[in-house]
């Protein structure tokens, strides 16, 4: 495995795993900002995480790409600490100024996030000055209608969010929902490949730096999924239900069954692959790929996070 990529000093990145996702604090004389807060189970150490960098040093600023709860879950938690300001993508901030359930995806995932605010917006074209450097908010729908991305030239640099990993991106949401997600992916890594970037940090897994094999592998992926939209449905289903098992450690069958019933969307998923008869066989046949690959562990009826899972 190769050593992650040097970066900028006032640039650090904490990496997480999956159910947290990456933390970028960026320091400079004017303010301490951090990108993305992790998930609320991990609120206590992504605040530790922090306080231990940061010193006797306030946090000034959150940024969060997107609002899904492994990126927002730590939102409450930092700003209980710190007063410090918080800002949102802005297609974003009516649900989140009335804290709609219904429309956050932290209900339709089966996850949680504690309520938090926000004190402004950013949205595609805008600019911000972090650790140094001037960043461009670069807008990134496909995995999330909402997602942006920071970009910025000097150091040439990317803050990609769940747009492009170094192996993948996140599930295509909307698709889930008969929503386009797709064609937006498809433009969102034609819009990086443009970008002139040296250092990908991606919302989870570790900075990387070449770019051009990581977006070869991101065209490829998502031609795939385009072919057959079950691929995504699938996929959501088992990204979902191992981010859950990573958060409660273990489920019974039964109980991850209600979750594929009373979720949004996993029911949205669920639905693309077929009848709800046909759902406890559904579910059967993901666990045993998911186990085969090492991603759970069955147990009886019991369904069981692999013990160094984080
Ligand atoms: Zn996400």
């Amino acid at each position: 495995m190769s050593a992650a990529p040097a970066l900028p000093e006032s640039i650090r990145v904490f990496e997480r795993g999956w159910l947290s996702s990456n933390n970028v604090l960026l320091v400079d004389e004017a303010r301490a900002a951090l990108v993305d807060t992790g998930y609320a189970t991990h609120a206590e150490q992504t605040l530790a995480l922090v306080r231990h960098a940061l010193g006797p040093r306030a946090l000034d600023l959150i940024v969060n790409t997107h609002l899904h709860s492994d990126h927002c879950g730590g939102n409450a938690r930092l700003q209980a600490q710190w007063p410090c300001a918080t800002l949102i993508p802005a297609a974003s901030a009516p649900i989140v100024r009335e804290w709609d359930e219904a429309r956050l995806s932290f209900l339709a995932t089966g996850q949680t996030c504690e309520r938090f605010a926000f004190t402004g917006t950013l949205a595609a074209g805008e600019r911000l000055a972090l650790g140094g450097f001037d960043w461009e908010v670069v807008g990134a729908p496909g995995h999330d209608p909402d997602s942006v991305m920071l970009y910025a030239a000097g150091p040439r640099l990317l803050i990609s969010a769940d747009a492009l990993w170094e192996h993948g991106f996140g599930v295509i949401f909307p698709e889930l929902e008969g929503e386009s997600g797709f064609a937006e992916q498809h433009a969102v890594l034609e819009a990086i490949a443009k970008l002139d970037v040296r250092v990908v940090i991606p919302g989870h897994g570790k900075p990387f730096t070449n770019v051009e094999a990581a977006l070869e592998r991101a065209f490829s992926r998502l031609a795939w999924l385009r072919a057959d939209p079950a691929r995504n449905a699938k996929n959501a289903l088992k990204v979902l239900i191992v981010f859950k098992l990573l958060e409660v450690r273990a489920m019974t069958f039964d109980a991850l069954l209600a979750m594929l019933e009373n979720a949004a969307s996993l029911r949205a998923a669920a639905q693309q692959l077929g009848p709800r008869s046909a759902w406890p066989g559904l579910l059967r046949e993901l666990a045993g790929e998911l186990a085969k690959s090492g991603a759970l562990v069955i147990n009886g009826e019991r369904f069981e996070a692999p013990a160094a899972a984080v």
